[in-house]
């Protein structure tokens, strides 16, 4: 296949070994082009993406709307610095606003942005004698130290301490727990409505009920990171829509720009107010190609009607894979919210993977044993029976030879 450096797979490798820091555990494959639902690698092999880019690419790779936005903008205007306004960047936020809880957005480049701004905000809010924040087991915030010290997953913390103080952690789904752990210097909650990187493990309706009315009895801000479950992921814009329980914060990211690299935090318009001129900043947050991409990419949600196709996307994976949980004994457990997708094995996941990357689908391991797929939301029925079929193949494979 052409590409712009004509290195192969393994010539990429190499290069890698000598000049890139190998932070990653990455596949042996050099990804040359994506579209939809199909990335090729450099010797012209074609695989279906069932976790495009890392649950980033909600529209699959490439869609032609953003792609269409962000070239007309790339030769407009790149970059200005937020000391000036940008209609696109204010209508992005109307945009964001409308959809959901009439907040007002702050914006920046990633999740883990996203959540330092949430914590700061929090902080801010809580000034000057409350500081602390209760997030949960199992959770996952990001990799900055202020969103790691939020992530209550001691794997993540080794040799990294000491931590940013005052977060409070408590199991997940656990109202009492919480409850406990409020005390006077307490500002916020902090939680993934659907935990995606701890694997696919949803807040239980009642416990959110529950968190909110805490969070009004004490004055406290309900944070929802939505860096994974937001931008339709579940067949709603986003999760909290689901459970019907409305964060005062919400925290985005990963598919929010169709893509490419944008974060936003949404606050209702009293809690906003806290964040004051010079209190926070983010050089690129919100720039001009990033806010196109933010837009086209929820035109195109709503001109394919890609909420409604989610609700029939998780009809065709629920038919297919919850059956798994009762006829292989290797599969305990199959939890399915719209587009976000986990099957918890009874055994380590990571050969499950790479016997689907061989047959040619791209799959993700979660927390050992949960097999996770994000599939972009415009995945067609025809295609997440394709992937099933090679799923359901090879988990029977594995359980005919354990
Ligand atoms: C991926 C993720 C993050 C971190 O996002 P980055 O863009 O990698 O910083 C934070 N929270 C949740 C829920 C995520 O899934």
């Amino acid at each position: 296949m052409e590409t712009v450096t004509g290195l192969s797979s393994s010539e990429t490798v190499s290069l890698f070994q000598r000049y890139v820091i190998p932070n990653y555990v990455r596949y042996p494959i050099n990804l040359v082009r994506g579209e939809g639902s199909f990335v090729w690698d450099s010797e012209g092999r074609r695989y279906l993406d069932l976790f495009p880019g890392w649950g980033c690419n909600l529209l699959g790779h490439c869609p032609p709307r953003v792609v269409a936005a962000v070239q007309e903008q790339l030769a407009t205007l790149i970059h200005v610095p937020n000391t000036w306004h940008m209609d696109v960047q204010g209508r992005w936020a109307q945009m964001l606003s409308e959809r959901s809880f009439g907040g007002q957005a702050f914006f920046c480049n990633s999740g883990a942005e996203a959540n330092e701004a949430a914590i700061k905000l929090a902080r801010l809010y809580g000034s000057p004698q409350r500081y602390k924040i209760i997030t949960f087991e199992g959770g996952f915030h990001g990799r900055t130290l202020g969103a790691l010290s939020a992530t209550a997953q001691p794997k993540y913390h080794h040799g990294l301490g000491p931590l940013v103080a005052g977060f409070v952690y408590a199991p997940f789904n656990d109202l009492e727990a919480v409850r406990s752990r409020i005390d006077n210097e307490t500002c916020a909650i902090l939680l993934e409505p659907i935990q995606g990187e701890g694997g696919v493990r949803p807040a239980r309706p009642e416990f959110l009920r529950g968190l909110r009315q805490l969070a009004d009895e004490h004055q406290l801000l309900l944070i929802f990171d939505e860096v994974q479950t937001g931008c339709g992921r579940t067949g709603h814009w986003f999760a909290y829509q689901k459970f019907d329980v409305v964060p005062d914060v919400m925290t985005l990211a990963k598919g929010l720009c169709g893509g490419l690299a944008g974060g936003a935090l949404l606050a209702r318009p009293e809690i906003a107010s806290y964040l004051k001129p010079g209190m926070h900043a983010s050089t690129f947050g919100g720039n001009p190609i990033a806010a196109r991409a933010g837009i086209a990419f929820l035109e195109t949600i709503e001109a394919e009607r890609l909420l409604e196709h989610v609700q029939r996307l998780e009809t065709v994976f629920r038919q297919r894979l919850e059956p798994l949980a009762g006829t292989l004994d290797i599969v305990k457990e199959v939890r399915i919210f719209g587009g976000m997708i986990g099957l918890e094995l009874t055994i380590d996941g990571s050969p499950a993977v790479a016997q689907c990357l061989e047959k040619g689908v791209l799959i993700n391991c979660t927390q050992q044993t949960v097999l996770r797929l994000l599939p972009a939301l415009n995945l067609s029925e025809e295609l997440a029976h394709e992937g099933c079929d090679v799923l359901i193949s090879v988990l029977e494979e594995l359980r005919d030879n354990s």
